[in-house]
């Protein structure tokens, strides 16, 4: 019998998550059905959806905390997913599962593509994954840059911010990102290639727009919204275009029955601006998944894009990896090793 482990959203967040709201259970599974197979994870994630999902969808305390995972079939009864492949399952956070994939409709689990001798499985969950996917398809699909064009990105530092801005780069713009520490800045312009950095937390960030992007700004890829993405818009040029992809500055507040805010003074510069902005969630790209997936993997071997990941060691640690994830520990895709 396999004894299985997983984290439990055991308290309702308010505000910042805390290591008090997780509860570490374990349990003894049960024996396989036919078309059931057995995963064994491998690297679980945390994503700031992870703290959103909970508070917006109000979701009930007392269920297996909500994520994805790469993981390893160890056993099978199910022809399409045989014992040995490597796959990405949005189990939550489990070490094992029995997976029936009638209880797995909306985000079916997936064989991973071979991603080559070289580049981990762990990618999976990152540049290789929905935060891959989401840099790729948010970018592209909603901002649609132009060569020689000025794109700002918040969030810069993260799993979804850096991709954005080396696919930026490869499409001929100039990248300015915005990033919660000198260290996240000096990597995305020594390494990453962007043409500038501003550290969010200690920096004059409208004075530093000014002067980095003297052109002004033509794309916006928000991942933060609240007053950062306020600044970034008094900057935007006239037909800007603004991809909306999160708001994590305002995760903490959010509440289901929360009376929302009124609409901000950025109405105005919207309108005489005649600026584009749209929100969305990745997986309306589902049915292209794998083109994403496929696209990055090529700039990846092609050492057009680079990537970092923040792995914290054990299953132990995935409570503390999200709280650290969510307060900006991390540099790169924030995951735990098994
Ligand atoms: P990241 O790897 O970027 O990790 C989160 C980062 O957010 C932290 O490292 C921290 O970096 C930054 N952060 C935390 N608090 C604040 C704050 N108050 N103000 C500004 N920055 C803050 O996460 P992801 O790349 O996975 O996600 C980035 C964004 O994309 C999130 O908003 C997420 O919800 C969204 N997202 C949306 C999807 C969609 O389908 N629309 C899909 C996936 C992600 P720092 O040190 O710079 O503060």
């Amino acid at each position: 019998m396999v004894k299985a482990k997983y984290w439990e959203y055991s308290s309702k967040f308010v505000g910042e998550p805390k290591l008090s709201n997780f509860k570490l259970v374990e349990e003894d599974l049960r024996e396989l059905k036919d078309e059931e197979f057995l995963a064994e994870a491998i690297f679980l994630s945390v994503d700031p959806y992870q703290q959103v999902y909970m508070n917006f969808y109000n979701f009930p305390t007392g269920i297996v905390m909500i994520g994805g995972q790469v993981a390893k079939v160890i056993d099978s009864k199910n022809e399409q997913f045989p014992t040995g492949c490597t796959i990405y399952g949005m189990f939550g956070w489990r070490t094992h599962t029995v997976v029936n994939l009638i209880m797995h409709t909306e985000y079916p689990p997936y064989i991973l593509p071979d991603f080559g001798s070289t580049l981990p499985a762990s990618l999976g969950l990152g540049l290789l994954g929905m935060p891959g996917n989401t840099a790729y398809f948010g970018f592209l699909e909603i901002c649609r840059p132009k060569p020689d064009e000025t794109v700002v990105i918040s969030g810069a530092a993260g799993a979804v911010g850096s991709t954005v801005g080396q696919i930026a780069k490869i499409k001929g713009c100039r990248v300015i990102g915005i990033a919660g520490s000198d260290e996240k800045c000096k990597w995305l312009i020594d390494e990453l290639g962007f043409d500038g950095a501003i550290n969010y937390k200690t920096a004059d960030i409208d004075a530093e727009l000014k002067s980095k992007a003297p052109n002004g700004v033509d794309c916006y890829f928000d991942n933060v919204g609240g007053k950062i993405s306020s600044i970034v818009l008094q900057n935007m040029n006239l037909f800007g275009r603004i991809s909306v992809c999160g708001s994590i500055s305002n995760y903490n507040n959010l509440h289901p029955d929360s009376v929302p805010e009124p609409l901000p003074e950025q109405q105005t510069t919207i309108l005489f601006k005649q600026l584009t902005q749209q929100g969305f969630v990745v997986y309306r790209w589902k049915e292209q998944w794998l083109e994403g997936i496929n696209q990055l993997l090529e700039w990846v071997k092609d050492g057009k894009i680079k990537y970092r990941e923040t792995i914290y060691e054990g299953f132990e640690k995935q409570p503390e990896a999200f709280i650290g994830m969510l307060r900006g520990e991390n540099i790169g895709k924030a995951i735990v090793k098994i």
